[in-house]
């Protein structure tokens, strides 16, 4: 069985113009060519081009979607899939993918790079025969293959804006993949999720603000769940939860998670019925919104749904 290359674009793929690096089409698939000869052990590749290829900057959840929707037409043809993106959102979109790709029973790779192909001393080459190489032997999910390590699709974000070693992972014990008897493929939307991150003497009305402007609402807390107490912040809750914008609170600190409960100072979210995050990234906790909105039709059943583990993600 092949192996299927689905490009997306992301430095890997870029070569320098005049306003800076950019999507080229041909320098990825001129390296599988060329520098792999079209195969993977045994296995010849087989590419699809996503176009336009993409600055992964502009990367949204419908572009999620044609990706999980070419993953899932491969299931059964391919023996797994490597995709290639930008490391800028590669973390959500790796998320997006576990949550989308219910029962997924072959291995997903993803990868990029810092530096793109065309560059001397480039990572782009080495990252590309390593995930061509777990895509042999990964078990079933969605990974992410950078630097030499092979990273939890759901527990990953982008931690250095140049070093080559660009991503951390949250260690997990559940592999990347949502359990199921058979693949089921959710599909993402472009909903409108805030990420908003608490500080000091934040503006009281600004959650207000944004209840009324959005579908749901990632809150970075400090710490281990606390905010700056308003009675702003309490009725824009209530004005969340009467108006069905489900409200997630997720860590500031990269690791540890929130706890909801633990400091009085974090008490309006518990009253005001805001989903536990624990330890779920940000990029995981933005995706699985996402999922949330479409898969759950009201708030509890929503809320619940964030909370409820599913693929290693918390
Ligand atoms: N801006 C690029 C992207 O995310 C960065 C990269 O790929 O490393 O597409």
């Amino acid at each position: 069985m092949a192996v299927l290359l689905i490009h997306t674009g992301g430095t890997i793929s870029m070569a320098r113009t005049e306003t800076g690096f950019a999507p080229k089409a041909g320098v990825v698939e001129d390296f599988v060519e060329k520098e792999l000869g079209g195969r993977t052990g045994a296995h010849e590749i087989d590419i699809e081009l996503l176009t336009p290829l993409i600055d992964s900057a502009n990367a949204t959840p419908e572009d999620w979607n044609r990706i999980s929707r070419r993953i899932a037409d491969a299931v059964g043809r391919y023996r797994g899939v490597v995709v290639t993106h930008g490391t800028d959102t590669l973390a959500y979109t790796a998320a997006a993918l576990c949550f989308a790709l219910e029962g997924l029973e072959m291995p997903v790779i993803l990868t990029g790079s810092m530096l793109p192909l065309t560059e001397p001393e480039n990572d782009g080459a080495g990252n590309l025969r390593d995930a061509f190489a777990a895509v042999l032997d990964a078990p079933a999910g969605v990974w992410v293959q950078f630097a030499g390590r092979r990273l939890h699709g759901a527990r990953v974000y982008k931690t250095h804006s140049r070093k080559h070693d660009a991503f951390s992972c949250v260690p997990a014990h559940v592999p990347p993949r949502r359990d199921g008897a058979a693949l089921i493929r959710h599909e993402a939307r472009n909903a409108r999720v805030a990420i908003i991150a608490a500080a000091p003497f934040m503006p009281a009305d600004l959650l207000g603000h944004v209840v009324t402007n959005c579908d749901a609402i990632i809150l970075r807390c400090f710490g281990s769940g606390t905010i700056p107490e308003s009675e702003a912040l309490r009725s824009a809750l209530a004005a969340a939860r009467a108006g069905e914008v489900p409200v997630m609170a997720v860590s500031q600190c990269a690791e540890g998670g929130v706890a909801l409960g633990t400091y009085a100072a974090g008490a309006v979210l518990v009253e005001g019925g805001v989903a536990d995050g624990r330890d779920m990234t940000v990029e995981a906790a933005y995706a699985k919104m996402i999922h949330a909105l479409v898969e759950e039709t009201d708030y509890s059943r929503r809320i619940a749904f964030l909370e409820r583990p599913l693929c290693g993600e918390i």
